[in-house]
């Protein structure tokens, strides 16, 4: 789970990390009446759940009333990623010589929680992982031992010479391993870390990612959730037992199992053709999660065809057809359909399905093959 930068710095400052004088605002009137109160120069900020908002126009340095009202009114509504922007960010203006960058995240090596420190912040740190990779200082932390003094003054040397720095930083470094734990968090990144004239280390930017499996002891966090309509449509999903990723091909897929599912979107993607989404139905013939399926598919207007592929084992596949045929029956589904059953009892399966005037295949590049021609017709 994502949560926007404000929200960040607001934990941030919670554990009295300093951070930009700022409000968010959802209209141009507010951008202005927060420009009054905080005192120009400003910065107007897109808010939304992806990085590289800077590039995309949707970070703005205002020096006058009218540059701050016309970065509102350009910002907001602007998309950025895919992403709507509905609030902004006004933060006060603030001058620094340079940028760092720094990030704890989980590294799947070591197994640990790492550190990661760069004197090259204010771009996108994965692009300095891609050009000048030496540039990025990981450390690796040690669980029982935590973000020890000796630690954080070792990776606060990487960045700064200056010991008042260094001894800000050490401090800072120690409380956000703290928030990274407190908070259940999957990643932790001020990006760009600055110095302010008067030699305080800023937060001028935050983004956390939180791990979604710890989110029912973090209320609080569950709390700032805010699902994009595919997400909204991914936990609706999970409620009723399914689990559905939306893609954005043209073929719907109904598969029964995971490894099933991954297996049938790449024999799609092997023929040319492009997968609408991942459903898992898991093993069942229950006709209700049959419908609740079909009417997941339905409900994404790129989906030209729907194409199912079960495979029975524990689950028959005369079952799996009869509860197909109930569903089918108490819908009305507009595009064409490609049923591919095989396992225990696929033959009696495929009989009752062809019974029903419905079209089936016999193995799973067919099935691909037939969904991809349709989808193009
Ligand atoms: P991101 O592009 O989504 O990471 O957004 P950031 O909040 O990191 O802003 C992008 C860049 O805008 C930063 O790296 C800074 O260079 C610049 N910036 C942001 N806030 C200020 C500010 O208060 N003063 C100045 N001078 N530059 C800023
Ligand atoms: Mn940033």
């Amino acid at each position: 789970m994502k949560i926007h930068e404000y929200q960040s710095k607001e934990i941030f400052s919670r554990y009295s990390i300093l951070v930009t004088n700022e409000t968010v605002c959802y209209s141009t009137e507010e951008v202005v009446k927060a420009t009054e109160e905080l005192g120009l120069p400003v910065v107007v900020k897109a808010q939304v759940h992806a990085g590289g908002r800077g590039k995309a126009g949707g970070v703005k340095l205002a020096r006058t009333m009218e540059e701050a009202k016309n970065a509102a009114h350009s910002i907001l509504g602007m998309d950025i990623k895919g992403y709507k922007v509905e609030k902004v960010l006004v933060a006060q203006g603030v001058k620094f010589n340079s940028e760092f960058y720094v990030g704890l995240t989980i590294d799947r090596n070591s197994k640990s929680v790492i550190f990661m420190a760069s004197s090259e912040g204010g771009v996108e740190i994965e692009e300095v992982a891609k050009d000048n990779p030496d540039a990025i200082h990981k450390f690796v932390i040690d669980p029982d031992l935590g973000m020890t003094a000796f630690l954080a003054r070792k990776i606060a040397f990487k960045l700064f010479t200056d010991f008042a720095l260094v001894k800000q930083a050490v401090d800072l470094f120690q409380k956000l391993y703290q928030i990274f734990l407190d908070t259940d968090a999957s990643l932790v990144e001020i990006n760009p870390l600055v110095v302010t004239d008067d030699g305080k280390l800023l937060a001028l930017d935050g983004k956390m990612n939180f791990d979604d499996n710890a989110l029912f002891r973090q209320p609080k966090i569950a709390a700032l959730d805010e699902p994009t309509e595919d997400e909204k449509k991914e936990i609706a999903a999970k409620e009723s037992g399914l689990t559905y990723i939306r893609l954005d091909g043209t073929i719907g897929c109904m598969v029964n199992g995971a490894g099933l599912a991954m297996a049938s979107m790449d024999v799609i993607k092997y023929f040319g053709g492009n997968p609408a989404n991942f459903l898992d139905i898991g093993g069942s013939s229950n006709p209700q999660k049959v419908i609740t399926a079909m009417n997941l598919l339905l409900s994404d207007k790129n989906v030209k065809v729907i194409m199912i592929n079960i495979f029975g084992g524990i689950t028959r596949c005369d079952d799996v057809a009869k509860g197909l045929i109930i569903a089918l029956d108490q819908m009305k589904v507009d595009i064409p359909i490609v049923i591919r059953l095989s396992g225990t009892n696929a033959e009696e399966g495929l009989r009752i399905i062809s019974e029903h005037n419905l079209p089936t295949v016999n193995s799973l590049s067919e099935a691909a093959q037939e969904a991809i021609r349709l989808a193009n017709n």
